[in-house]
Order: C-alpha cells, then sequence, then structure tokens
C-alpha cells in the first residue's frame, strides 16, 4: 500500500517524501518501552527459565536502543530459535510513516500512525526534528491532542483523543533516528541537513502535541528508558520538558525524571494568562512559580527555561518585559521568546520584529542572553504550536461512514 503525500504548504521548495508502508501492524505486545525487570518476565512468559532473564534482557535492551534494529532476526548473538520465539510472541516493529515532510531550512517533520490500542482506533503523530550547528533537536509528542486549550496553541484545538504509551514515545525517537541514518550502520540520506558532528539527535524536548505532565508516567518511562546509559544514552541535561503549569507533577518531573524544565508562562498577570493558558485558573503564576523555585537541582548550571510566544498588542509591551524580569527574579532561569507561529483560523498576530527586538533588549539588559527562538519549519506547519494531527479527522470521518451507512 503506497502512503498519502502531504503536499508541503505555500512551499514549492518543501519536500515531501514517500516512504513504502510497512506491514500492517501486528497485534502482539511490544517489547519497547518495557523496563529491564518487565522484559525479564515477557522472557519468562516464552520460556526463557529466570536465571537468564537479566542476561538476556541486557542483549535485547542492547539490540534496541543501541543497535536500533526492529527486527528480532538482526540480534545475531540471540540463538535463532529464541529469535523465532521471541518474533512469534512479540513485536519491536516501527509504526508506520504517514509522511515524511523536509523544510527548505532542514526541519523534518513526520506523521506516525500507531496501531489502536484495545478498542481504540489507530492514532497519527507529530514529530518534528530541528537540525542546528554542533546539535539536533527531536520535538516529541506525548499525547494525541490535548485536554487544555491555550488559545494561540493549534494542538489546543485538537481534542484529547488519548495519551501515548511509553512505546509510542520512545518509537519517536527510534523512528526518527532511523529516517536520519542515526544508528551504528546505518547512512545518512543524502543531502540531508544534520549537524555538521556529534550525535544526529542530540537534543530531546517534549514540547510536541499535549501536555507531557497530564501523562506522566508513560512520559517518566519513556524519558528514562531514552537517558539509560547503556542505550539510547540521552543525557538528562540535554532532555527538556515543557509544560503549560501542571504544579502538582512539577516536583515530581525533577525528582523521578531529573530531566531540564520548560514552563510555558506566555503572560505576567493572572488575568491575561487565564485566557492566554486557561489551567492558570487552576494553578495561578505565583503557585507556578513557587513550584519553579522548588525545582529539585536548580542552580545556575540547570535553570528553568520560560518560554514567552509573542502575541501582536496582547503579551508584547515594555512593561511586560519589566514584569517579566521582575517576576523571574531570583529562580535560575533562561527565558525563550517564541515568535507566534500562525495556523488557519488563530485569533493572534505574531508581533513585529521591532517589537521582539525592543522586548528581547529589555529582557538582555537583565542578564538574559539570546532569548529569541528562531521559528523553524513554519513552511511545512512543524513551528511550536502549528502540530496538530488528522486522528480528529479521522475519527470524525468515522462517524460520519457511519451514520451514513
Ligand atoms: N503542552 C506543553 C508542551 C507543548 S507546546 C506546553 O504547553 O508547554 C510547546 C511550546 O510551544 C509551548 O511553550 C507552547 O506554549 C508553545 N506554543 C504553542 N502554540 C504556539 C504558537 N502558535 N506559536 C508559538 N509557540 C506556541
Ligand atoms: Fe496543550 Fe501545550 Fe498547546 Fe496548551 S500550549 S494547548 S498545554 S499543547
Amino acid at each position: 500500500m503506497a502512503v498519502t503525500i502531504d503536499i508541503a504548504r505555500d512551499n514549492p521548495n518543501a519536500a515531501t517524501v514517500s516512504i513504502p508502508a510497512s506491514s500492517p501492524a501486528e497485534d502482539k505486545p511490544t517489547l519497547i518501552g518495557l523496563s529491564r525487570v518487565e522484559l525479564g518476565e515477557a522472557l519468562g512468559t516464552i520460556g526463557v527459565p529466570q536465571k537468564q532473564w537479566r542476561m538476556r534482557a541486557s542483549q535485547l535492551w542492547h539490540w534496541l536502543y543501541v543497535r536500533g534494529v526492529s527486527d528480532f532476526s538482526q540480534m545475531t548473538n540471540i540463538a535463532k530459535d529464541l529469535r523465532q520465539k521471541l518474533a512469534d510472541a512479540f513485536s519491536i516493529a516501527r509504526p508506520d510513516i504517514v509522511s515524511e515532510q523536509i523544510s527548505v531550512d532542514g526541519t523534518r517533520k513526520w506523521l506516525f500512525r500507531f496501531p489502536p490500542r484495545g478498542a481504540g482506533r489507530p492514532v497519527e503523530v507529530e514529530t518534528v526534528y530541528i537540525p542546528e550547528e554542533g546539535r539536533g533537536t527531536l520535538c516529541v509528542s506525548s499525547q494525541v491532542g490535548c485536554t487544555l486549550t491555550c488559545t494561540f496553541c493549534h494542538t489546543g484545538t485538537q481534542k484529547l483523543v488519548r495519551n501515548l504509551t511509553a512505546e509510542e514515545i520512545l518509537s519517536q525517537i527510534l523512528m526518527a533516528r532511523d529516517r536520519l541514518g542515526d544508528f551504528p550502520e546505518a547512512h545518512t540520506p543524502q543531502g540531508a541537513i544534520v549537524p555538521s558532528e556529534g550525535r544526529l539527535v542530540s537534543n530531546i524536548v517534549m514540547m510536541g502535541m499535549g501536555e507531557p505532565l497530564y501523562n506522566f508516567d508513560n512520559v517518566k518511562k519513556a524519558l528514562l528508558i531514552a537517558s539509560d546509559g547503556d542505550g539510547l544514552s540521552l543525557s538528562k541535561r540535554r532532555i527538556t520538558l515543557s509544560t503549560s503549569g501542571v504544579v502538582p507533577e512539577i516536583f515530581r518531573t525533577g525528582e523521578e525524571i531529573g530531566c531540564m524544565l520548560a514552563i510555558s508562562l506566555h503572560a505576567v498577570r493572572d488575568d491575561l494568562r487565564d485566557v492566554l493558558v486557561p489551567i492558570n485558573k487552576k494553578w495561578d503564576i505565583k503557585e507556578l512559580l513557587d513550584a519553579c523555585r522548588a525545582y529539585p537541582g536548580l542552580s545556575n548550571a540547570k535553570r528553568i527555561t520560560f518560554e514567552y510566544v509573542m502575541l501582536k498588542g496582547v503579551n508584547d509591551s515594555n512593561q511586560d518585559a519589566l514584569d517579566l524580569v521582575r517576576l523571574l527574579k531570583g529562580i535560575p532561569a533562561k527565558i525563550n521568546l517564541i515568535p507566534f507561529n500562525p495556523w488557519p483560523g488563530s485569533e493572534y498576530e505574531c508581533s513585529d520584529w521591532e517589537r521582539i527586538e525592543e522586548f528581547a533588549d529589555i529582557v538582555n539588559r537583565a542578564g538574559y542572553a539570546s532569548p529569541i527562538r528562531t521559528p523553524r519549519g513554519r513552511d511545512i506547519f512543524a513551528a511550536c504550536g502549528q502540530l496538530k494531527s488528522a486522528s480528529e479527522r479521522m475519527r470524525k470521518k468515522d462517524r460520519d461512514a457511519l451514520a451514513a451507512s
């Protein structure tokens, strides 16, 4: 079966790659996303003696996360009959790629399709790769849609379909590394824009679709596997989780995951933040900043990033900038000004460039370096807040088909 080809929006130079669809998803339990102990237990179910569990789990771990294989037959140091038993009982298959779009600036956006969970339907999830000098950042989704309704965010217009599992969160990383040739013995596609040295996927940001702290357990599981030193081995300093402000989970994030934290602040007054980031009505700016002050391990070397979207005439005055630096005083912080990325039907406009620069100057003078985030991948709708998958649309289509039958 051929896959859909997305035509990159408004940009004749942005490329869309056609990828042969893989075989239909098998309905076997996955081994991806299991802890070592769970892997051992899974091996027990196919008759591997308990005294071998640790050793076998380590072997599998290496194949899955260091070598990046997606087929048991490639696990050459495991005896053939065990490989067969594993293949009969479990899956380590990757999701389907519905589309891969490449921006003129080298940003890549994938739409992945994951098989149904239980009685559900397949879901589609977007993941974005942003190559820069010296690093490659993968923007990973945690949910399909979002329960929150931040008024400037495209994802916020897509109702929550479901949380992603730990496997699905990790699969986004594995797939990106597959497509970029970022595993041993793999090749980077010709012409791909990638960092000139170092790992191609060197940083992870949980800034794709969804609110990661409303899917805490799966996000935690996936990030602990991603940062495991014998596997994908991403440093926790290079993993950033962004939250709109789910205050009760912030401390646990530092304590149990230990990654870097980003806060979607976007306003310095509660009345405005109540509108832009409605979760503020539950936990206001003061409660949010108190939770930030208590974030485990906070220091000048481990700062919290405060994200601030620049909305024309809404939150971009000099007074807002002054209030912002005053508000963050005493918190080891970085400020990230994000030019608003428009999407069809959005009610906001991006602040003018001069306004952003003047705002940034005030922030700079207060001691925060280079705070403006350059928009990336706008031509393929991959920039912050532009992600929205078709899962909702599919559901409606299904519903309509049902109604018509
Ligand atoms: N739900 C999490 C993470 C995903 S959003 C959160 O809200 O933090 C990642 C970042 O993009 C957030 O800071 C979000 O506020 C910002 N964002 C959302 N929509 C945007 C848009 N249209 N333009 C620019 N940034 C946007
Ligand atoms: Fe959800 Fe984050 Fe978008 Fe708000 S900004 S709607 S929390 S994804």
